[in-house]
């Protein structure tokens, strides 16, 4: 698989980075070493498979980057804050008016899966403008969580699975596993935190993730009075170490804060390797 940091700008975009948005890519190749393994079950397409972890303000411009948007096979949202759902509402436009395959020409819903916590329909309503649910219906279908149970998803040679978080809102640290790009035939694994403090759920999110892709909005000794909300780097290193991840990304760092500081605090509690996720950034799992 491969991931690609399209936005890494937290709490809202920045001047050389969207706010939260990441692309998962797996390719057939991948998928046939996986068969062959028998890691992935064979009626999985050969193809690419293209995953949007978070759309949040100015991601979906990153995206048009990569892919075209038609491509995209699912959308998965760890929260309904505006950093990381903002853009579903240009990505409704788009494959609603596109003048050749948007749903309006050519009659045909496009019914785009969108997973995401109890309210997510509601929200992409209200930020559409929309209060006829049927219209978002031409373009996305939503999974939303039900009681309390999350989504649990398997998309082509994909597996979703989410873990409650601690946040001002309810929220979904999403475990992704799939076939490995620098293993082939095995399945790796990425865990992206979404938003949180430190819990229980995040370290079994990353428990032996190859790439724990970890929020740390905050600083040690400026935000120490606010607890529910965000990690510090020293905390997502914290979350790293306990749950013995392979290596950790940090990223959703505020315009306002030092990305060394967030560093320098997360090298203090984890020694595995470390690094500050990147704008449009490669990494292959
Ligand atoms: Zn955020
Ligand atoms: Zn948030």
């Amino acid at each position: 698989m491969l991931l690609r940091t399209l936005g890494i700008t937290g709490s809202g975009p920045g001047p050389d980075s969207p706010a939260s948005t990441y692309l998962v890519q797996v390719g057939p190749e991948e998928i046939r070493a996986a068969k062959a393994a028998g890691t992935v079950p064979e009626s999985v397409e050969e193809r690419q498979w293209n995953l949007v972890l978070d759309l949040g303000n100015g991601g979906f411009a990153a995206i048009q980057r990569h892919i075209n948007p038609f491509d995209i096979d699912a959308v998965a949202l760890t929260h309904l804050h505006q950093d990381h759902c903002a853009d579903l509402s240009g990505l409704y436009v788009y494959l609603k008016y596109h003048p050749e395959r948007g749903s309006a020409a050519t009659g045909t819903t496009v019914q785009l899966p969108v997973y995401g916590p109890t309210a997510v329909s509601e929200r992409v309503e209200e930020m559409c403008g929309i209060s006829d649910g049927a219209s978002l219906g031409s373009v996305y279908q939503f999974w939303p969580t039900r009681n309390s149970t999350p989504f649990n998803v398997n998309l082509g040679p994909i597996h979703i699975q989410p873990f409650h978080m601690n946040h001002t809102v309810e929220t979904f640290g999403l475990r992704i596993t799939a076939p490995s790009a620098l293993r082939p035939g095995e399945i790796a694994t990425l865990a992206y935190s979404g938003d949180t403090d430190y819990c229980h759920g995040a370290v079994n999110l990353a428990r032996d993730a190859d790439v724990f892709l970890c929020e740390a909005a905050f600083v040690e000794g400026r935000d120490d009075g606010m607890t529910g909300v965000h990690l510090t780097g020293k905390r997502a290193g914290r979350v790293a170490a306990e749950a013995q991840a392979k290596s950790l990304l940090l990223t959703h760092i505020p315009v306002w804060n030092d990305p060394a500081v967030t560093l320098a605090e997360a090298s203090e509690t984890y020694t595995g390797p470390t690094a500050l996720a990147v704008p449009d950034g490669e990494y292959q799992i």
